[in-house]
């Protein structure tokens, strides 16, 4: 049996308190394959939480493709290597015009820094605009965007959130236009304060699917007219694509996409190489090379032979097994469930999202929408205990995260349906 007192004591004693756990009881998983994890004792867990293994734990062209190159040579960019070159130009493929070229990483934040860095070579300011439920990664920089973990000292004067969509409880009340309309007056207050700061506006930063914020449902074009806004003010906006990206919406490859923007830059992370830590920035060549004029970037590890063959490896895997697809028959499937179930449970308040990434938003009164983030923990914890991981996000804590890995089928969707409606029943 595993010793889960002596792991939890050895890891506060080697790595320190406050390490992030899920679960009330930690699973201590050993291994992985497609969508489906083994704890050491052996219990298999049906994944529907984990998008980094995108196209599935261990799937073995992965596993071999970095064996391969890792057999052959890894070293870093500051010699000749096809490796990144062959990447990058398929990679940028799936962008529109005029996403062009790429900076790798190996991780989101590293990704998000160098965004904002880009933006301020760009255009000679500082200031930039997040939401207020987001999360962006954790160097010093990004952090001072990310609402979920303050800073330290607090924010920089260079930072104004506006507030996150939630489409449940829309801004100004009302859906559709009017919705779009309130976000896009904030992100303008924003701007405007910025412009009166001595930071000036750089660039607006967000997740086009707003993944961290609790992916609200939103009306075609509602970002039409905060990028306008954007643009007018002369900045920049960056897309972080490191959760709805590679296709897990199942709509388009990437978010902004399935938003209808194109943004300046984007920032890739999580998926990208199926675990293999690979982060990257998208971005035209002229805004590259603006950054690349002002900082000097090197970066030991992105971009090496390895990296780019298992990013590669995950590319290949997801056009030849039709991932996207698979991710928006078996999510539209599985969401029509859900409001099924909606019908059953009236603690389901909301059931949203696109291909698959998606979740249930749970009320204690479906009138007043208040939230239950503490039945939402119960419900967690006891899919847990049943054998299926989930997570919980949103902006009142209270909605189920559903991001499994991308070969996810309809029989995987059933057995999380099934047991799902057991815990509610439960309840
Ligand atoms: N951006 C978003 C939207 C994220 O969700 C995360 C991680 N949760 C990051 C950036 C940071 O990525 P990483 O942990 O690889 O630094």
């Amino acid at each position: 049996m595993s010793d889960k007192a002596a792991l939890l004591a050895r890891r506060e004693r080697l790595l320190g308190r406050n390490m992030s756990l899920f679960y009330q009881d930690p699973a201590h998983i050993v291994r992985g394959e497609g969508v489906w994890l083994w704890d050491a004792d052996g219990r298999r867990y049906l994944d529907c939480y984990n998008n980094v293994p995108h196209v599935g734990h261990c799937h073995p062209r992965v596993v071999e493709a970095i064996a391969r190159q890792a057999s052959t040579l890894n070293t870093h960019t500051r010699y000749l290597h096809e490796g990144i070159l062959d990447y990058v130009e398929r990679l940028t493929g799936t962008f529109d015009h005029p996403l062009n070229a790429a900076i790798l990483t190996c991780t989101g934040s590293e990704a998000n820094d160098i965004a904002l860095r880009m933006a301020q070579a760009v255009t000679g300011k500082t200031g930039v605009i997040a939401t207020n439920h987001t999360y962006h990664g954790n160097t010093a920089a990004v952090s001072q965007l990310s609402t979920r973990m303050p800073p330290v000292g607090g924010y920089g004067g260079h930072v104004r959130h506006v507030p996150a969509p939630d489409s449940y409880r829309p801004l100004g009340g009302e859906p559709g236009a009017a919705f779009a309309s309130a976000f896009a007056a904030e992100v303008e207050k924003a701007i405007a304060s910025l412009e009166d700061s001595p930071h000036g506006f750089s660039a607006l930063i967000i997740d086009p699917f707003f993944a961290n914020e609790g992916f609200p449902e939103l009306p075609a074009g509602f970002l039409d007219q905060a990028v306008d806004a954007v643009r007018k003010a002369g900045g920049l906006v960056i897309a972080d694509e490191v959760q709805p990206g590679f296709g897990r919406t199942g709509t388009h490859m990437w978010g902004h996409q399935r938003a209808g923007i194109i943004p300046e830059i984007v920032t890739l992370g999580k998926p990208m190489a199926n675990g293999h830590p690979v982060g990257g920035v998208v971005a035209n060549i002229d805004t590259l090379n603006a950054f690349r004029k002002v900082f000097r970037y090197f970066n030991t590890f992105g971009g090496n032979p390895v990296s780019c063959a298992a990013a590669m490896a995950v590319l290949d895997i997801i056009e030849g097994e039709n991932l996207i697809e698979n991710a928006r028959r078996v999510g539209e499937y599985t969401r029509t469930a859900f409001k099924a179930l909606a019908e059953k449970h009236s603690i389901i308040g909301d059931v949203r999202g696109s291909g698959l990434f998606m979740g249930t938003e749970f009320v204690l009164d479906r009138a007043t929408k208040k939230p239950a983030p503490e039945l939402a923990t119960r419900i967690i914890n006891a899919m847990r205990e049943r054998g299926v991981l989930m997570g919980k996000i949103g902006v009142h804590e209270c909605s189920t995260k559903i991001r499994p890995p991308m070969p996810f089928s309809k029989e995987n969707a059933d057995l999380m349906l099934s047991i799902f409606d057991d815990v509610l029943s439960s309840l």
